[in-house]
């Protein structure tokens, strides 16, 4: 890729946020990575340039009927300085993959991780090293071709922002309440809940809304078309650890596939856990809770890495899980996962990289 790069002047550049003060995607970083896309030319004029607005024009079709997609993943300073990114290939071909959903247009994974590389590299500064921050890294894709019909788009904008972010957990573990919604959905089967894309988290505010109103943290998905079978929570995947099996909901096409999720199931049968990807009932899992067969339940995502979960509110009853405390299986994935990423454990399965 012929990469033209425009940087700051030094004394234009913005001073450092407060280490210890990172609330998510609030900073961004001095500069951003633009390519353009138009049909028949492809993708061109790839760039580094000092972080800006865009110009969009108000007919761009991207505002109007939606066709924009995003990735998330961070790059992480370990005890040694030095920066690393993990298994970031998984996002690019991600990427691609929810491009293709929607009807826009395919980018080389490679092509594009090699340009984020740069980006970070360029803005190395930006990368906090308290353990447990990161520099969060986020590509998107927006369709720009100013017209007022419904059909895809013939140019589109991608680009990739920086926003360093403090630990998720600054205090440790904190397990969340969460309410099991039968009245909204997050996707339906044939629709676009495997992709990442920007509808589908609009489309989530309303349920998360009141869940947190009724003083819950997050919602439990389930299924559109029953309402029984489990598929997320929130905007993360979802565990259960029973007496002898971890389940995690099969991907069934209204699920998003985890970077994290799949390094869960990696991780958990390489320690000898016998992991089930399979349809899995908000009845089993509410049965096994009451019973005593239900050990853990946790979130899995990028920004949390495990989330545990304290209690399932379901039809004005709750369901405490392992006495609302963190189980050791979230606390050992939680420790081996952030363990590889800040490079303080070995990484047999070649998922870091650093820069
Ligand atoms: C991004 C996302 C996840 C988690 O994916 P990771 O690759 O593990 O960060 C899970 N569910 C939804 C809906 C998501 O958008």
């Amino acid at each position: 890729m012929d990469l033209e790069i425009e940087l700051l002047p030094d004394s234009k550049r913005k001073s450092l946020p407060q280490a210890d003060n990172l609330p998510f995607g609030i900073y961004r970083t001095d500069h951003m990575f633009c390519m353009d896309y138009k049909e028949g030319i492809g993708w061109h004029n790839p760039r580094i340039k000092p972080y800006d607005s865009f110009r969009l024009d108000p007919a761009a079709s991207g505002l109007h009927y939606g066709q924009a997609i995003f990735e998330g993943l961070k790059a992480y300073r370990g005890s040694d300085g030095r920066i690393r990114l993990f298994r970031a290939i998984e996002n690019m071909k991600r990427l691609n993959r929810s491009a293709w959903r929607m009807c826009m247009p395919q980018v080389k994974p490679e092509t594009l991780l090699e340009a984020l590389r740069q980006l970070v590299r360029i803005e190395e500064r930006w990368v906090p090293d308290k353990k447990g921050t990161s520099l969060y890294i986020r590509p998107f894709m927006i369709a720009t071709e100013p017209f007022l019909g419904v059909r895809p788009a013939k140019e589109y904008l991608l680009s990739i922002i920086l926003s360093p972010v403090g630990a998720y957990y600054p205090e440790g573990f904190n397990p969340v309440k969460i309410y099991v919604t039968d009245k909204y959905v997050r996707a339906a089967k044939g629709g676009v809940g495997e992709a990442k894309a920007a509808g589908n988290y609009a489309a989530s505010l309303m349920a998360s809304e009141e869940a947190k109103e009724k003083g819950f943290t997050q919602v439990l998905w389930l299924d559109a078309a029953e309402h029984r079978y489990v598929e997320e929570v929130g905007t993360m995947n979802i565990f259960f650890k029973f007496e002898h099996e971890l389940v995690t909901p099969a991907l069934s096409g209204s699920i998003l596939p985890g970077v994290t999720r799949d390094s869960v199931i990696r991780l958990a049968r390489d320690w000898g856990l016998q992991v089930e990807e399979r349809p899995i009932t908000i009845d089993e899992v509410l049965e096994e809770a009451q019973r005593g067969g239900l050990k853990e339940c946790f979130g899995t995502g990028t920004a949390a890495v495990i989330s545990p979960v304290g209690s399932l509110y379901y039809k004005g009853k709750t369901y405490p899980i392992n006495g609302e405390k963190t189980g050791p299986l979230a606390q050992r994935l939680f420790d081996e996962i952030t363990g590889i990423q800040y490079g303080e454990r070995p990484d047999p399965y070649g998922w870091v990289e650093v820069l």
